[in-house]
């Protein structure tokens, strides 16, 4: 047989089922016991079936699948408890490397065996510890109606089936429990309904923070809309695709009433307007536009072109202006984005100029150059259409001649004179490009911070007023070519990969080495060497593109030698034969992303400011106790019940899921002071008006009697697992 005396009883389970040669003998499925942690008596019944059933040997999977189906009917909870002790499993593994990964990766063709079976039943979500996962449906289920919204306030987590309202319950309830912020991280690839998971949890939100103040809620829920107008664009992968990050703060009183909203964006896709590849748009709000106006017979008033659209959105399919105006979608939206910023409080001036803007964006892109020779030889640029120079002037109320000459010629100061070069046709179009860019980019940060001071909460002053925050952000990109906005969102995307493992490795292996807590130390891969490598100054990455961006003579060819030069790091590497490029070995499980510079990375200087300001939200975010979701898209078709078995392992690997819910598991996500554990859970077995002492001895008392194990006492806090507090707090309802 292949029993392996060096291994401890789980791999025994597992190694004799996956190597064991013919059937085993009963003894060798004996380990089946601790593998399912199933008591004796059921254990008797688990051993029959597998007997009966199974002629050959079993699978781990047929064995978990046989579990299910005997146990998961009409309860969903216990899949849920299935694959977290097939993951307390894979922790207690001996034997050797390869043994391990190889279990490692049954493992995770279980669970993804598991989700299959959800799918296929149309139940998309599903915990993994704590951690929510989201299955993308690509079709509308019936599980969002005002009945659902109302079964998950306050609710058990095991009377209902998994759902994304139930995490807004628990970041609800953990905020008044803990008296502490809260922030909620969704995150998956593009597509895979991030999203629409954040739309969700502001719904159920604003219903937990009973925002009877309904012009409040109202508002709220319109935010979304709005900004996505703006921010969002249709691309190959998905219709409505998010090409910012955006993290909501949703305020409340310490009671929990909703009092306002927050807003903060990250990353624009700027390039977008200019230009988008094969088979996308630009920003659904140009579309609106467009159409609501020409609806309005309102395009001459905007200076817009009545007989071709604009170029910068030629690459829509939509081609003829006929079409475009006839767009009833597009023509709703526009009512709709109108509706949306009346709701929340822009006035008709702000509006107006808000079109203003976006209409001269649009002509601005219209301008063209031809070049002219002149008498020193020398190549400049002549704006060879008026009219739209004209327009873009009048509608950004300067003058045409300013505007001209900021398009046409550029300052160099040499020895203290200020001489005016001409631009080159190539150049004068880039700045032209650049300055649509940077026009659309600070429209949408104002109308952000419009947004903020509308929806700033009324402050009570004395500063107890607690949060819950939800990030939505663009998944890890590597595409065919990739460019400095690839960079920047991968190490966005690096970033919230390291405050996921601050959180739920580090400190928590602080907080427990503080308190003399003893919990098993968890090795894993630390991504701060990477970070270092791009954002250390003076010598980070973005730090020597910044400066090189400031020398005029810099080209890529010097930008890349520059980072040859001074990154002396192995994330870095250069590619063989291709001069203008470089490669990144990003974290652990990704692929290698490679990274060709181009123009844009000189443009794009402020960009490089926006990924610093990332830095900032991470910091806001590691005050918050974070609850995390993890979407799945489970086909590229965005078909309905279709599971890409590739391709959902690939997200469970490459997100970490097992990995988390492992950590999370073995650790203690719940750490609360001995005061306010007593104060909050005394009447599980003291008076309710019993005052009993704080001290351990006191918690330790309320934890026996509640028959609780697997808790741990620290030198100041109760150590608890989260499925603890669940219980913890059913009992507390039953007891008051
Ligand atoms: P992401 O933000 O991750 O890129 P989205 O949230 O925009 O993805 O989702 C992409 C599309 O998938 C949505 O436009 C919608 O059609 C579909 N979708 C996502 N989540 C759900 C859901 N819970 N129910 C129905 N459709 C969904
Ligand atoms: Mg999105």
């Amino acid at each position: 047989t292949t029993y392996d005396a060096r291994c401890d009883t789980w791999s025994l389970g597992i190694t004799a089922i996956e190597l064991g040669d013919g059937d085993p003998p009963l003894a060798d499925l004996h380990p089946m016991r601790a593998l399912f942690k199933i008591p004796r008596s059921e254990d008797e019944h688990g051993v029959q079936c597998l007997t009966k059933d199974y002629e050959k040997r079993p699978t781990v999977s047929d064995l978990l699948q046989h579990k299910f189906i005997t146990q998961i009917e009409g309860q969903d909870m216990m899949l849920q408890k299935q694959l977290m002790e097939f993951i307390d499993i894979h922790q207690g593994m001996g034997g050797t490397e390869k043994a391990r990964k190889k279990n490692f990766i049954l493992l995770q063709n279980t669970v993804s065996e598991q989700l299959e079976k959800c799918y296929s039943r149309d139940q998309i979500y599903i915990y993994v510890g704590d951690i929510l996962i989201a299955l993308n449906p690509f079709q509308s289920l019936c599980l969002y109606s005002t009945e659902h919204s109302k079964l998950y306030i306050g609710a058990k987590r095991t009377a209902n089936p998994p759902h994304i309202f139930a995490m807004a319950d628990v970041g609800y309830q953990s905020m008044i429990t803990y008296n502490s912020d809260q922030c909620i991280v969704i995150s998956g690839e593009s597509g895979a309904g991030k999203t629409e998971s954040a739309h969700l949890l502001v719904r159920q939100l604003t219903v937990l923070g009973k925002a009877n103040n309904r012009t409040l809620q109202e508002k709220i829920l319109q935010v979304n809309n709005l900004v996505e107008a703006f921010g969002n664009a249709s691309t190959i992968i998905n219709d409505n695709s998010s090409r910012f990050g955006k993290y909501l703060e949703m305020k409340f009183t310490s009671s929990g009433a909703v009092v306002g909203a927050q807003i903060s964006e990250y990353l624009l896709e700027k390039s977008r307007v200019i230009h988008q590849p094969l088979g996308e748009k630009n920003f659904h709000i140009f579309y609106y536009i467009y159409a609501g106006l020409a609806e309005k017979k309102k395009l001459a008033h905007y200076k817009l072109p009545e007989n071709k659209p604009p170029r910068y959105l030629q690459n829509d399919h939509l081609r003829t202006v006929q079409d475009m105006m006839n767009n009833s979608f597009y023509k709703s939206q526009y009512e709709l984005i109108e509706q949306c910023f009346k709701v929340i409080g822009f006035t008709m001036e702000q509006l107006g100029s808000i079109y203003s803007i976006l209409a001269a964006i649009m002509n601005v892109g219209n301008i063209e150059f031809s070049s002219v020779a002149t008498e020193h030889q020398l190549d400049k640029s002549h704006i060879s259409n008026h009219a739209a120079l004209e327009n873009s002037a009048s509608l950004l109320c300067i003058q045409a001649d300013e505007l001209k000459e900021a398009l046409t010629s550029h300052c160099v100061v040499t020895r203290g004179e200020t001489i005016i070069r001409p631009n080159t046709v190539e150049k004068a179009t880039d700045v032209r490009d650049a300055m649509a860019k940077t026009l659309y980019g600070r429209l949408f940060s104002w109308i952000v911070n419009r947004i903020n001071s509308l929806l700033k909460h009324g402050t009570s002053g004395n500063g107890d007023e607690l949060s819950i925050g939800i990030l939505d952000i663009f998944g890890f990109e590597n595409f065919k070519k990739n460019s400095f906005e690839q960079l920047c969102i991968n190490i966005a995307n690096e970033q919230i990969q390291y405050y996921f493992n601050q959180h739920v490795f580090t400190w928590e292996q602080n907080e427990y080495l503080n308190e003399d807590v003893n919990a098993r130390v968890i090795e894993y891969e630390d991504n701060r060497p990477l970070l270092d490598m791009f954002l250390q100054k003076p010598m980070g990455l973005l730090s020597l593109l910044d400066e090189e961006s400031r020398f005029p003579k810099a080209t890529d060819q010097t930008l890349i030698e520059k980072f040859e030069g001074n990154l002396k790091s192995q994330y870095f590497w250069r590619p063989k034969r291709m001069e203008l490029s470089f490669g990144i070995h990003h974290y652990a499980g990704k692929d290698d992303v490679g990274c060709d510079t181009d123009e844009t990375y000189f443009i794009n200087r402020s960009s490089i400011m926006q990924g610093y300001s990332l830095m900032d939200l991470l910091s806001k975010m590691m005050v918050g106790q974070p609850h995390f979701v993890r979407c799945i898209k489970p086909n590229n078709d965005r078909q309905a019940r279709k599971y890409d078995r590739e391709k959902v392992l690939l997200q469970l690997r490459y997100t970490g899921i097992l990995e988390t819910a492992r950590i999370r598991r073995l650790g203690y996500s719940h750490r609360i002071l001995f005061a306010n554990f007593i104060k909050r859970y005394h009447v599980l077995c003291y008076k309710w008006n019993e005052e009993p002492p704080v001290s351990p001895d006191t918690c330790a008392t309320i934890l026996e009697k509640a028959g609780l194990d697997n808790w741990a006492l620290g030198k100041t806090k109760v150590f608890l697992k989260y499925y603890h507090v669940e219980q913890l707090n059913l009992m507390r309802k039953e007891a008051i």
